[in-house]
Protein backbone atom coordinates (compact mmCIF):
# COMPACT_ATOMS: atom_id res chain seq x y z
CA UNK A 1 0.00 0.00 0.00
CA UNK A 2 0.93 3.50 -0.36
CA UNK A 3 3.11 5.36 1.69
CA UNK A 4 4.49 8.92 1.63
CA UNK A 5 6.14 11.00 4.36
CA UNK A 6 7.23 14.30 5.52
CA UNK A 7 11.30 14.64 6.47
CA UNK A 8 12.15 17.95 7.51
CA UNK A 9 15.19 18.58 9.07
CA UNK A 10 14.58 20.91 12.11
CA UNK A 11 16.50 23.91 11.71
CA UNK A 12 14.06 26.52 11.91
CA UNK A 13 9.83 26.88 11.99
CA UNK A 14 7.82 25.38 9.85
CA UNK A 15 7.73 27.91 6.37
CA UNK A 16 5.21 27.72 3.40
CA UNK A 17 7.65 26.05 1.22
CA UNK A 18 7.78 22.99 4.02
CA UNK A 19 4.23 23.09 4.51
CA UNK A 20 3.36 22.82 0.85
CA UNK A 21 5.30 19.88 0.58
CA UNK A 22 3.76 18.39 3.39
CA UNK A 23 0.17 18.99 2.35
CA UNK A 24 1.30 17.37 -1.15
CA UNK A 25 3.02 14.64 0.33
CA UNK A 26 -0.74 14.08 3.23
CA UNK A 27 -2.77 14.78 0.06
CA UNK A 28 -1.33 12.16 -1.85
CA UNK A 29 -0.98 9.67 0.85
CA UNK A 30 -5.09 10.40 1.53
CA UNK A 31 -6.17 10.32 -2.04
CA UNK A 32 -4.65 6.68 -2.18
CA UNK A 33 -5.96 5.51 1.38
CA UNK A 34 -2.39 5.25 2.43
CA UNK A 35 -0.47 5.86 5.41
CA UNK A 36 1.48 9.23 5.87
CA UNK A 37 4.38 9.22 8.03
CA UNK A 38 6.40 12.40 9.80
CA UNK A 39 10.22 12.07 10.51
CA UNK A 40 12.37 14.62 11.86
CA UNK A 41 16.15 14.50 10.06
CA UNK A 42 18.00 15.57 13.16
CA UNK A 43 20.91 14.01 12.73
CA UNK A 44 22.93 17.79 11.94
CA UNK A 45 23.27 18.05 15.96
CA UNK A 46 24.63 21.04 15.61
CA UNK A 47 21.98 23.09 13.61
CA UNK A 48 18.67 21.27 14.77
CA UNK A 49 16.48 22.45 17.71
CA UNK A 50 14.08 21.53 20.36
CA UNK A 51 12.32 24.56 19.89
CA UNK A 52 12.07 23.34 15.94
CA UNK A 53 10.68 20.51 16.11
CA UNK A 54 8.09 21.73 18.32
CA UNK A 55 7.51 24.62 15.75
CA UNK A 56 7.09 21.92 13.16
CA UNK A 57 4.47 19.92 15.28
CA UNK A 58 2.91 23.08 16.17
CA UNK A 59 2.25 24.28 12.51
CA UNK A 60 1.32 20.56 10.97
CA UNK A 61 -1.25 20.58 14.16
CA UNK A 62 -2.28 23.91 13.11
CA UNK A 63 -3.10 22.84 9.40
CA UNK A 64 -4.65 19.74 10.56
CA UNK A 65 -2.26 17.49 8.47
CA UNK A 66 -2.63 14.26 10.72
CA UNK A 67 0.18 11.57 10.50
CA UNK A 68 -0.22 7.58 10.55
CA UNK A 69 3.37 6.79 12.19
CA UNK A 70 6.30 8.65 13.65
CA UNK A 71 7.48 11.68 14.41
CA UNK A 72 10.63 9.41 13.87
CA UNK A 73 13.82 10.89 14.71
CA UNK A 74 16.52 9.93 12.83
CA UNK A 75 19.13 10.45 15.50
CA UNK A 76 17.85 7.52 16.83
CA UNK A 77 18.36 5.20 14.21
CA UNK A 78 22.47 5.50 14.33
CA UNK A 79 22.95 1.90 14.96
CA UNK A 80 20.97 0.93 11.92
CA UNK A 81 22.79 3.18 9.68
CA UNK A 82 26.19 2.25 10.68
CA UNK A 83 24.76 -1.68 10.42
CA UNK A 84 24.21 -0.21 6.17
CA UNK A 85 27.27 1.69 5.84
CA UNK A 86 29.28 -2.20 7.10
CA UNK A 87 26.84 -4.17 4.56
CA UNK A 88 27.60 -2.05 1.74
CA UNK A 89 31.23 -2.35 2.62
CA UNK A 90 31.17 -5.65 3.18
CA UNK A 91 29.45 -6.02 -0.08
CA UNK A 92 31.96 -3.95 -2.47
CA UNK A 93 29.37 -1.79 -3.31
CA UNK A 94 31.25 1.23 -0.37
CA UNK A 95 34.91 1.81 0.24
CA UNK A 96 37.13 3.60 2.92
CA UNK A 97 38.57 6.61 1.21
CA UNK A 98 41.45 8.02 2.93
CA UNK A 99 42.45 11.03 0.79
CA UNK A 100 43.13 14.25 2.83
CA UNK A 101 41.38 17.55 2.19
CA UNK A 102 44.58 18.54 0.82
CA UNK A 103 45.09 15.91 -1.92
CA UNK A 104 41.11 16.53 -2.42
CA UNK A 105 41.73 20.28 -3.33
CA UNK A 106 44.72 19.38 -5.40
CA UNK A 107 42.59 16.90 -7.26
CA UNK A 108 39.72 19.85 -7.89
CA UNK A 109 42.01 22.29 -8.54
CA UNK A 110 43.80 19.86 -11.37
CA UNK A 111 40.20 18.89 -12.68
CA UNK A 112 38.91 22.99 -12.93
CA UNK A 113 42.52 23.60 -15.23
CA UNK A 114 41.51 21.01 -17.34
CA UNK A 115 38.15 22.77 -17.53
CA UNK A 116 36.42 19.11 -15.61
CA UNK A 117 33.56 19.15 -13.92
CA UNK A 118 35.24 18.81 -9.96
CA UNK A 119 34.80 15.32 -8.55
CA UNK A 120 35.90 12.99 -6.81
CA UNK A 121 38.31 10.51 -8.96
CA UNK A 122 37.79 7.27 -7.00
CA UNK A 123 41.66 6.99 -6.74
CA UNK A 124 40.95 5.11 -3.32
CA UNK A 125 38.41 2.44 -4.80
CA UNK A 126 41.07 0.16 -5.32
CA UNK A 127 43.27 0.72 -2.10
CA UNK A 128 43.66 -2.34 -0.18
CA UNK A 129 45.83 -0.96 3.17
CA UNK A 130 44.83 1.72 5.51
CA UNK A 131 46.93 4.69 5.81
CA UNK A 132 48.30 5.61 8.89
CA UNK A 133 46.92 8.14 10.78
CA UNK A 134 44.04 9.10 8.74
CA UNK A 135 40.08 8.42 10.24
CA UNK A 136 39.05 7.64 6.31
CA UNK A 137 35.53 8.35 5.05
CA UNK A 138 32.86 6.04 3.22
CA UNK A 139 32.09 6.55 -0.20
CA UNK A 140 29.51 5.06 -2.66
CA UNK A 141 30.84 3.19 -5.40
CA UNK A 142 28.63 4.51 -7.77
CA UNK A 143 27.91 2.59 -10.86
CA UNK A 144 30.95 3.86 -13.48
CA UNK A 145 28.93 3.50 -16.55
CA UNK A 146 24.94 3.51 -17.59
CA UNK A 147 22.12 5.83 -17.13
CA UNK A 148 20.09 6.32 -14.24
CA UNK A 149 16.82 7.48 -14.61
CA UNK A 150 14.35 9.29 -12.21
CA UNK A 151 10.66 9.00 -13.72
CA UNK A 152 9.25 12.06 -11.87
CA UNK A 153 5.67 12.09 -11.27
CA UNK A 154 5.67 15.53 -11.67
CA UNK A 155 8.94 16.60 -13.76
CA UNK A 156 8.82 13.03 -16.13
CA UNK A 157 11.76 11.26 -17.17
CA UNK A 158 14.96 12.71 -15.89
CA UNK A 159 18.25 11.08 -17.10
CA UNK A 160 21.60 11.76 -14.69
CA UNK A 161 24.68 10.02 -16.50
CA UNK A 162 26.00 7.89 -13.90
CA UNK A 163 29.96 8.83 -14.60
CA UNK A 164 28.82 12.35 -13.74
CA UNK A 165 27.64 11.33 -10.08
CA UNK A 166 30.74 11.59 -7.48
CA UNK A 167 31.26 8.60 -5.44
CA UNK A 168 29.72 10.18 -2.70
CA UNK A 169 30.69 10.29 1.06
CA UNK A 170 28.13 8.33 2.82
CA UNK A 171 30.03 8.13 6.45
CA UNK A 172 32.07 11.17 7.46
CA UNK A 173 35.41 10.31 9.35
CA UNK A 174 33.80 10.39 12.79
CA UNK A 175 31.63 7.80 11.83
CA UNK A 176 28.38 9.70 11.34
CA UNK A 177 26.26 9.06 8.17
CA UNK A 178 25.73 12.00 5.55
CA UNK A 179 21.99 12.56 4.13
CA UNK A 180 21.71 10.88 1.55
CA UNK A 181 22.21 7.42 3.45
CA UNK A 182 20.30 7.85 5.92
CA UNK A 183 16.99 9.54 3.61
CA UNK A 184 17.41 5.75 1.95
CA UNK A 185 17.81 3.95 4.92
CA UNK A 186 14.65 5.51 6.60
CA UNK A 187 12.42 5.37 3.29
CA UNK A 188 13.66 1.77 2.66
CA UNK A 189 12.78 0.51 6.40
CA UNK A 190 9.46 2.79 6.41
CA UNK A 191 8.23 1.37 3.59
CA UNK A 192 7.83 4.71 2.04
CA UNK A 193 6.26 4.33 -1.43
CA UNK A 194 6.35 7.64 -2.64
CA UNK A 195 8.75 10.48 -1.99
CA UNK A 196 7.46 13.35 -2.38
CA UNK A 197 9.80 16.86 -2.07
CA UNK A 198 11.26 20.06 -2.78
CA UNK A 199 12.95 19.66 -6.07
CA UNK A 200 15.89 21.44 -4.50
CA UNK A 201 16.70 17.33 -3.91
CA UNK A 202 16.54 16.12 -7.56
CA UNK A 203 20.12 15.88 -7.83
CA UNK A 204 20.11 13.42 -4.97
CA UNK A 205 18.07 11.39 -6.69
CA UNK A 206 19.93 9.40 -8.83
CA UNK A 207 22.06 8.99 -6.06
CA UNK A 208 19.34 7.19 -3.51
CA UNK A 209 18.23 5.18 -6.66
CA UNK A 210 21.59 3.70 -6.36
CA UNK A 211 22.43 3.37 -3.34
CA UNK A 212 18.80 1.29 -2.81
CA UNK A 213 20.03 -0.64 -5.34
CA UNK A 214 23.19 -1.84 -4.02
CA UNK A 215 20.93 -2.58 -0.80
CA UNK A 216 18.56 -4.91 -3.11
CA UNK A 217 15.88 -2.64 -2.06
CA UNK A 218 12.88 -1.24 -4.71
CA UNK A 219 13.32 2.23 -5.17
CA UNK A 220 10.15 4.69 -4.43
CA UNK A 221 8.64 6.78 -7.08
CA UNK A 222 9.53 10.29 -6.68
CA UNK A 223 7.77 13.65 -7.08
CA UNK A 224 9.80 17.29 -7.22
CA UNK A 225 7.99 19.91 -6.51
CA UNK A 226 9.06 23.09 -8.14
CA UNK A 227 9.94 26.41 -5.89
CA UNK A 228 7.82 28.74 -4.37
CA UNK A 229 8.85 32.57 -5.21
CA UNK A 230 7.73 35.72 -3.83
CA UNK A 231 5.47 38.10 -5.61
CA UNK A 232 8.39 39.81 -7.64
CA UNK A 233 9.47 36.32 -8.80
CA UNK A 234 13.19 36.05 -6.82
CA UNK A 235 13.02 33.04 -3.89
CA UNK A 236 11.11 33.77 -1.60
CA UNK A 237 12.22 35.16 1.70
CA UNK A 238 11.75 37.00 5.11
CA UNK A 239 11.70 40.46 2.79
CA UNK A 240 8.34 39.28 1.56
CA UNK A 241 6.72 39.16 4.43
CA UNK A 242 5.13 36.21 6.31
CA UNK A 243 6.96 33.08 4.97
CA UNK A 244 6.34 30.82 8.45
CA UNK A 245 2.91 29.02 8.68
CA UNK A 246 2.46 30.26 12.30
CA UNK A 247 3.02 33.56 11.16
CA UNK A 248 0.52 33.10 9.51
CA UNK A 249 -1.79 32.21 12.48
CA UNK A 250 -0.81 35.28 14.40
CA UNK A 251 -1.36 37.81 11.42
CA UNK A 252 -4.59 36.62 11.33
CA UNK A 253 -5.23 33.32 8.95
CA UNK A 254 -7.42 30.23 9.24
CA UNK A 255 -5.97 27.24 8.52
CA UNK A 256 -8.59 26.47 6.01
CA UNK A 257 -7.50 29.59 4.15
CA UNK A 258 -3.76 28.72 4.38
CA UNK A 259 -4.27 25.01 3.34
CA UNK A 260 -6.71 26.36 0.22
CA UNK A 261 -3.57 29.05 -0.36
CA UNK A 262 -0.99 26.02 0.18
CA UNK A 263 -2.25 23.90 -2.44
CA UNK A 264 -2.91 26.58 -5.35
CA UNK A 265 0.97 26.99 -4.81
CA UNK A 266 1.64 24.58 -7.73
CA UNK A 267 -1.20 22.60 -8.43
CA UNK A 268 -4.66 23.58 -9.93
CA UNK A 269 -7.58 22.00 -11.32
CA UNK A 270 -9.55 23.79 -13.62
CA UNK A 271 -10.06 27.24 -12.28
CA UNK A 272 -11.38 26.64 -8.99
CA UNK A 273 -9.90 28.71 -6.67
CA UNK A 274 -12.02 27.30 -3.42
CA UNK A 275 -11.59 23.80 -2.00
CA UNK A 276 -12.77 22.15 1.48
CA UNK A 277 -10.40 19.63 2.40
CA UNK A 278 -12.26 16.75 1.47
CA UNK A 279 -12.82 17.96 -2.01
CA UNK A 280 -9.03 18.44 -2.27
CA UNK A 281 -8.68 14.55 -0.93
CA UNK A 282 -11.01 13.40 -3.92
CA UNK A 283 -9.37 15.71 -6.63
CA UNK A 284 -5.87 15.82 -5.50
CA UNK A 285 -2.92 14.58 -8.79
CA UNK A 286 0.13 14.84 -8.60
CA UNK A 287 0.44 14.58 -12.21
CA UNK A 288 -1.19 18.18 -12.52
CA UNK A 289 1.37 20.23 -10.33
CA UNK A 290 3.16 22.41 -12.47
CA UNK A 291 6.48 21.86 -13.47
CA UNK A 292 7.47 25.56 -13.40
CA UNK A 293 7.74 27.76 -10.03
CA UNK A 294 4.84 29.34 -8.54
CA UNK A 295 4.74 32.80 -6.85
CA UNK A 296 3.06 33.65 -3.68
CA UNK A 297 0.14 35.83 -4.16
CA UNK A 298 -0.98 38.07 -0.48
CA UNK A 299 -3.77 39.17 -1.75
CA UNK A 300 -5.37 35.88 -2.90
CA UNK A 301 -4.81 34.35 0.70
CA UNK A 302 -6.57 37.37 1.97
CA UNK A 303 -9.42 37.04 -0.21
CA UNK A 304 -9.49 33.27 0.42
CA UNK A 305 -9.13 34.28 4.07
CA UNK A 306 -12.16 36.42 4.16
CA UNK A 307 -14.31 33.53 1.79
CA UNK A 308 -13.47 31.02 4.86
CA UNK A 309 -14.38 33.56 7.69
CA UNK A 310 -17.43 34.45 5.84
CA UNK A 311 -18.55 30.95 5.57
CA UNK A 312 -17.22 28.21 8.08
CA UNK A 313 -18.79 27.55 10.48
CA UNK A 314 -19.22 30.27 12.91
CA UNK A 315 -18.27 28.15 16.21
CA UNK A 316 -15.07 27.48 14.65
CA UNK A 317 -14.21 31.27 13.58
CA UNK A 318 -14.91 32.07 17.24
CA UNK A 319 -12.32 29.69 18.45
CA UNK A 320 -9.76 31.27 16.58
CA UNK A 321 -11.10 34.51 17.26
CA UNK A 322 -10.90 33.54 21.16
CA UNK A 323 -7.35 33.11 20.66
CA UNK A 324 -6.53 36.71 19.24
CA UNK A 325 -8.66 37.83 21.73
CA UNK A 326 -6.03 36.70 23.96
CA UNK A 327 -3.20 37.81 21.95
CA UNK A 328 -4.12 41.26 22.16
CA UNK A 329 -4.67 40.46 25.98
CA UNK A 330 -8.59 40.64 25.53
CA UNK A 331 -10.50 38.12 27.96
CA UNK A 332 -13.85 36.80 26.18
CA UNK A 333 -15.57 36.28 29.11
CA UNK A 334 -15.89 39.61 29.74
CA UNK A 335 -17.75 40.52 26.99
CA UNK A 336 -19.96 39.20 24.26
CA UNK A 337 -19.74 35.13 23.28
CA UNK A 338 -16.75 35.31 20.27
CA UNK A 339 -19.31 33.53 18.24
CA UNK A 340 -22.01 36.77 18.09
CA UNK A 341 -18.80 38.61 17.05
CA UNK A 342 -17.79 36.92 14.07
CA UNK A 343 -21.30 37.03 13.19
CA UNK A 344 -21.50 40.60 13.50
CA UNK A 345 -18.14 41.38 12.41
CA UNK A 346 -17.62 38.92 9.70
CA UNK A 347 -18.44 40.21 6.41
CA UNK A 348 -16.33 43.71 7.51
CA UNK A 349 -12.48 42.06 8.31
CA UNK A 350 -10.61 40.10 6.37
CA UNK A 351 -8.63 38.80 9.30
CA UNK A 352 -9.26 38.06 12.60
CA UNK A 353 -6.31 39.77 13.86
CA UNK A 354 -7.93 42.74 12.39
CA UNK A 355 -11.41 41.50 13.67
CA UNK A 356 -10.31 41.10 17.25
CA UNK A 357 -8.88 44.30 17.14
CA UNK A 358 -12.37 46.31 15.54
CA UNK A 359 -13.94 43.94 18.40
CA UNK A 360 -12.15 45.66 21.63
CA UNK A 361 -14.90 47.64 22.22
CA UNK A 362 -17.21 44.81 23.04
CA UNK A 363 -15.04 43.69 25.89
CA UNK A 364 -13.60 46.87 27.29
CA UNK A 365 -13.49 50.64 27.58
CA UNK A 366 -11.92 51.85 24.72
CA UNK A 367 -9.25 54.80 25.90
CA UNK A 368 -10.02 57.57 24.05
CA UNK A 369 -12.37 58.77 20.43
CA UNK A 370 -11.30 59.07 17.35
CA UNK A 371 -10.47 62.67 17.33
CA UNK A 372 -12.46 63.25 13.91
CA UNK A 373 -15.23 61.46 14.58
CA UNK A 374 -15.43 63.03 18.28
CA UNK A 375 -15.27 66.50 16.16
CA UNK A 376 -17.71 65.74 13.71
CA UNK A 377 -20.54 63.51 15.59
CA UNK A 378 -20.78 64.59 19.54
CA UNK A 379 -21.39 68.01 18.67
CA UNK A 380 -23.60 69.86 20.80
CA UNK A 381 -26.43 69.28 18.71
CA UNK A 382 -25.89 65.88 19.53
CA UNK A 383 -26.52 66.40 23.29
CA UNK A 384 -30.47 65.69 23.39
CA UNK A 385 -30.10 63.15 20.94
CA UNK A 386 -27.73 61.11 23.80
CA UNK A 387 -30.55 62.53 26.55
CA UNK A 388 -33.40 60.51 24.91
CA UNK A 389 -31.18 57.30 23.70
CA UNK A 390 -30.61 57.42 27.03
CA UNK A 391 -33.43 57.35 28.84
CA UNK A 392 -35.18 55.06 26.21
CA UNK A 393 -32.48 52.59 26.77
CA UNK A 394 -32.49 52.70 30.86
CA UNK A 395 -36.51 52.50 30.80
CA UNK A 396 -35.91 48.99 28.42
CA UNK A 397 -36.97 46.02 29.59
CA UNK A 398 -35.16 43.03 27.81
CA UNK A 399 -31.88 44.14 26.17
CA UNK A 400 -32.60 42.82 22.59
CA UNK A 401 -32.45 44.24 19.07
CA UNK A 402 -35.89 44.66 17.91
CA UNK A 403 -36.32 46.27 21.26
CA UNK A 404 -33.04 48.62 20.94
CA UNK A 405 -34.27 49.51 17.42
CA UNK A 406 -37.26 50.55 18.24
CA UNK A 407 -35.51 52.89 20.86
CA UNK A 408 -33.21 54.25 18.24
CA UNK A 409 -36.24 54.90 15.35
CA UNK A 410 -38.71 56.66 18.29
CA UNK A 411 -35.70 58.80 19.42
CA UNK A 412 -35.22 59.67 15.68
CA UNK A 413 -39.03 60.99 15.13
CA UNK A 414 -39.37 62.35 18.64
CA UNK A 415 -36.00 64.72 17.64
CA UNK A 416 -37.36 64.96 14.16
CA UNK A 417 -34.46 63.74 12.78
CA UNK A 418 -32.64 61.11 10.37
CA UNK A 419 -31.75 57.89 11.17
CA UNK A 420 -28.36 58.95 10.88
CA UNK A 421 -28.03 61.75 12.89
CA UNK A 422 -28.95 59.33 15.80
CA UNK A 423 -27.12 56.13 15.19
CA UNK A 424 -23.64 58.29 14.77
CA UNK A 425 -23.54 59.78 17.37
CA UNK A 426 -24.29 56.67 19.20
CA UNK A 427 -21.85 54.85 17.28
CA UNK A 428 -19.17 57.25 18.52
CA UNK A 429 -20.48 57.24 21.83
CA UNK A 430 -19.95 53.55 22.22
CA UNK A 431 -17.42 52.73 20.43
CA UNK A 432 -15.09 55.32 19.96
CA UNK A 433 -14.98 55.40 16.29
CA UNK A 434 -17.13 55.63 13.04
CA UNK A 435 -16.60 51.27 12.01
CA UNK A 436 -18.73 49.10 13.95
CA UNK A 437 -21.78 46.68 12.92
CA UNK A 438 -25.11 47.90 12.14
CA UNK A 439 -26.05 49.99 15.25
CA UNK A 440 -28.68 47.26 16.45
CA UNK A 441 -26.14 44.52 16.63
CA UNK A 442 -23.16 46.92 18.26
CA UNK A 443 -26.19 47.90 21.14
CA UNK A 444 -26.77 43.92 21.64
CA UNK A 445 -23.19 43.24 21.95
CA UNK A 446 -21.86 46.38 24.28
CA UNK A 447 -24.72 45.30 26.47
CA UNK A 448 -26.93 47.14 28.58
CA UNK A 449 -24.34 48.91 31.58
CA UNK A 450 -21.68 49.93 29.09
CA UNK A 451 -24.64 51.65 26.86
CA UNK A 452 -25.77 53.53 29.44
CA UNK A 453 -22.27 54.07 31.24
CA UNK A 454 -20.40 55.26 27.58
CA UNK A 455 -23.52 57.50 26.89
CA UNK A 456 -23.00 59.25 30.49
CA UNK A 457 -19.35 59.53 29.00
CA UNK A 458 -20.28 60.80 25.62
CA UNK A 459 -22.45 63.16 27.52
CA UNK A 460 -19.88 64.68 29.86
N1 LIG B 1 15.41 16.81 5.38
C1 LIG B 1 15.39 17.29 4.05
C2 LIG B 1 15.04 18.77 4.02
O1 LIG B 1 14.55 19.28 4.97
C3 LIG B 1 14.35 16.60 3.19
C4 LIG B 1 14.80 15.29 2.77
C5 LIG B 1 13.84 14.59 1.85
O2 LIG B 1 12.66 14.96 1.75
O3 LIG B 1 14.31 13.63 1.24
O4 LIG B 1 15.28 19.42 3.05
Amino acid sequence: SICTRFAPSPTGYLHIGGARTALFAWLYARHHGGEFVLRIEDTDLERSTPESVNAILEGMAWLGLTYDRGPFYQTEHFARYREVIQKLLDTGHAYHCYCTREELEVMRTEQMERKEKPRYDGRCRHRKEPREGVQPVVRFRTPEEGVTIVDDMVRGKVAFQNHELDDLIIARSDGTPTYNLTVVVDDMDMKVTHVIRGDDHLNNTPRQINILRALGAEPPRYGHLPMILGPDGLKLSKRHGAVSVMQYRDEGYLPEAVLNYLVRLGWSHGDQEIFTLDELVRLFDIAEVNQSASAINPEKLLWLNQHYIRTLDPDHVARELGWHLGQIGIDPSEGPEPRQVVLAQRDRCRTLREMAEASVFFYREFTEYDPKAWRKNLTAEALPVLQALHDGFRALGAWEKEALHQVVLHTGEMLGLKLGKVAQPLRVALTGGTASPSIDLTLELVGRDRTIARIERAQA
